[in-house]
């Protein structure tokens, strides 16, 4: 850590999880990986620290096959669109990586291909046969999604190959019964096929030194906790390829129709993009990787410790010239609304939609999501906390204290930095503190605890109000104006460290925030504590707002855009009723049913649900009476055309002689919609 070992390491290696590319971006993944990892990439810089920040697509893996199959298009037509918006949305929340790479990309291809035959070469792994399901009429082996058939524990008929989810069970794919292949519906049949596996039992010995005894106490408990039961529960080998049409080929002879497992191919991203990188820079990317002065740090959720603290350098150590990390501040997860975010249950906050609902408030998801950050439990996110983080925090602390001390300014002295004359005992304390938070804030940082340094911050814009109150410049000025130009100096200096300490969390308040402070240098994170970083009679710009409030009706609208989820989900869930008893033809026959077009439509007075309709039937023009009303407005189905059951014997409601009925159909909550041909038909058309 530079504060305490200011020369141990030379340079950082930060790496974030390679996010899936078959969805975008959602505020779990904020919470978990990027925004901690930006803050502490950002950090660094301002350190004057040598910085290497990777991120990348992961775009290999068979549930990208399995989308691109559903939607009818090429896996690469799948990772093209959803790298290209996850790429942007970081961009635009101000992730500052120094390479976003893809695994679909030939550099990839070539680093993770050349990792495994030096594996290979060197007898790292070890050969084994197993029998696998294989599709015979499409000839190829089948990925344990790509097999459905009964769980034997609930008797759900669509269990996959490695998971029921009706009941929960995880399965291998030979204990469905009545397997079936997804891809032909044929049955399957079991061949023998030859896989290469990582021997991580060869490991054991040495992770046991390096994790159990070596990072007892400088990892986090949970990742920590995970790796010593996974190591003393024993560790066996691990296929490190697959048979597969999607991913990296395996490059020795023989291997047709493998490629690497994700997991092996995914992790060796990191050093693609690294190089990719360099490639681009004129720099050297193997001393991040290889130099024992470089710090590597992995960023990650905790559904992956096992990959980045027990595979991934197992596979390090195997190749034997990289260094390891350091460690890897894992978070745990970040809920929604009390709820698990889900990609498949569309339950979740998109950053892509957030970016666009929320213009300019990068900022705002930046710092809740690190003032809530799930660094030792599970958190949750709410709207309404949001909205609270935002009026009683940012905008009732740092803005409010800011905007005080930048508007006296400009009313007392025109916007020019006043001297500070004399300091009481008041202005020594305060600017002592000061003082203090640039070396608080970082320490913090160094140690991953980015929720207890971004309130640090806010308590640095909390020193600033107190101050304000307790001198009150504006009763003050009244009295003695010498006093109050020491006051504005000292709240001043207070608002421009804010500038600097703000950048690592709130990169664009910062770049705000000094341009209303008219600080034009790069200010590194050692001049902060400065109490004279605004010069006298420095001119300030008229000031702006640096945050806003966020009114009710805005939470609201997001809070029914979850509910409105929740009801699609239910629906979705409903099962369609069973079928009712078979009938004759001659029974449907009896039935006459016609295309009509409504020509006139009104409400039936007191009551809720009736639309009285005149429809013409092609036979004649009819009334009926229809209980549609609290679906239709009556002007906006005049002109439709719609299914009439013309021989129902008339029926009168309300008075009124209903003479048929019009057929809709309902859907599980309730909602009606007509049924009507595709296109325009003749009123009178037999539906047969
Ligand atoms: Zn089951």
């Amino acid at each position: 850590m530079s504060s305490e070992n200011p020369k141990k390491f030379k340079r950082y290696t930060i790496t974030s999880a390679l996010p899936y590319a078959n969805g975008p971006i959602h505020i779990g993944h904020l919470a978990g990986v990027y925004v901690p990892a930006d803050i502490y990439a950002r950090y660094l810089r301002l350190k004057g620290e040598d910085v290497l920040f990777i991120g990348g697509s992961d775009e290999h893996g068979v549930p990208i096959t399995i989308k691109a199959r559903n939607e009818g298009v090429n896996p690469q037509d799948i990772v093209d669109k959803y790298h290209t918006i996850i790429k942007k949305s970081f961009q635009d929340l101000g992730i500052s990586f120094d390479i976003y790479s893809r695994t679909s990309n030939d550099i990839h291809h070539k680093t993770a291909s050349d990792f495994f035959e030096k594996l290979y070469k060197n007898g790292q792994f070890i050969e084994q046969t197993s029998e696998q399901y294989y599709d015979a009429e499409n000839k190829q082996f089948l990925a344990d999604r790509y097999i459905t058939g009964t769980c034997p524990h609930c008797s759900y008929e669509k269990a996959y190959g490695d998971q029921c989810e009706s009941c929960g069970t995880s399965l291998n794919a030979t204990d469905l019964i009545n397997p079936k292949s997804a891809l032909s519906g044929n049955v399957p049949e079991l061949k023998e096929t030859k896989h290469w596996y990582l021997p991580l039992d060869k490991y054991e010995a040495w992770l046991k030194e390096w994790i159990v005894e070596g990072h007892k106490n400088d990892w986090r408990p949970t990742v920590y906790g995970q790796c010593k039961s996974w190591i003393d529960n024993g560790l066996h080998p691990r296929a490190v390829t697959r048979d597969l049409d999607w991913g990296v080929k395996v490059p020795i002879q023989g291997a047709d129709g493998k490629v690497l497992y994700v997991w092996f191919d995914a992790p060796i991203g990191y050093i693609s993009a690294s190089r990719e990188w360099a490639e681009k820079t004129g720099k050297d990317w193997e001393i991040y990787w290889k130099d024992d002065s470089s710090k590597l740090v992995h960023f990650i959720g905790k559904d992956n410790i096992v990959f980045h603290c027990i595979i991934f350098p197992a596979m390090l150590k195997a190749e034997g010239s990289y260094i390891m990390p350091d460690n890897v501040p894992a978070n745990e997860f970040l809920n929604l609304e009390n709820d698990k975010i889900s990609t498949s249950r569309n339950w979740a906050v998109w950053l892509h939609e957030y970016l666009e609902e929320f213009p300019g408030k990068q900022d705002v998801l930046r710092y809740v999501l690190t003032a809530n950050a799930p660094e030792t439990k599970d958190n949750d996110f709410t709207w309404k906390d949001f909205q609270a983080k935002n009026n009683n925090e940012l905008l009732a602390i740092f803005g409010n204290f800011v905007n005080r001390t930048l508007v006296l300014t400009q009313k007392y002295y025109q916007g020019k930095v006043p001297s500070r004359g004399e300091l009481n005992a008041l202005d020594q304390e305060t600017l002592k503190e000061l003082k203090n938070y640039p070396h608080k804030i970082g320490k913090s940082i160094e140690n991953y605890r980015f929720r207890e340094a971004v309130t640090e911050l806010i308590n640095l814009a909390r020193l600033g109000n107190k101050y304000l109150t307790e001198t009150e410049p504006w009763k003050t000025i009244k009295t003695d104006e010498k006093r109050v130009e020491t006051i504005l100096n000292i709240a001043l200096q207070i608002s421009a460290n804010l500038s600097i300490l703000a950048e690592p969390f709130m990169p664009f308040t910062a770049v705000k925030l000094k341009e209303m402070m008219n600080l034009t240098e790069k200010y590194a994170w050692d001049k902060a504590g400065d109490i004279d970083l605004l010069k006298e009679n420095t001119v300030l710009p008229k000031p702006d707002f640096l945050f806003e409030r966020i009114e009710d009706d805005v939470i609201e609208a997001q809070v029914q855009k979850l509910l409105d989820t929740k009801k699609a989900n239910k629906n979705k869930a409903v099962m369609a009723a069973p079928a009712k008893e078979n009938i004759s033809f001659e029974d449907f026959a009896k039935m006459d049913i016609r295309i009509g077009t409504i020509l006139e439509a009104e409400k039936v007075a007191k009551t809720k649900k009736l639309l009285k309709l005149k429809v013409d039937t092609g036979i004649d023009k009819r009334t009926i009476v229809s209980g549609i009303a609290e679906y239709f407005q009556p002007e906006e189905i005049i002109g439709k055309q719609v299914s009439v059951l013309v021989n129902l014997a008339p029926k009168t409601l309300r008075g009124i002689e209903s003479q048929g009925m019009i057929l809709m159909a309902e859907d599980a909550d309730g909602s009606l919609k007509f049924v009507a041909p595709i296109s325009t038909t003749k009123s009178g058309s037999e539906i047969k």
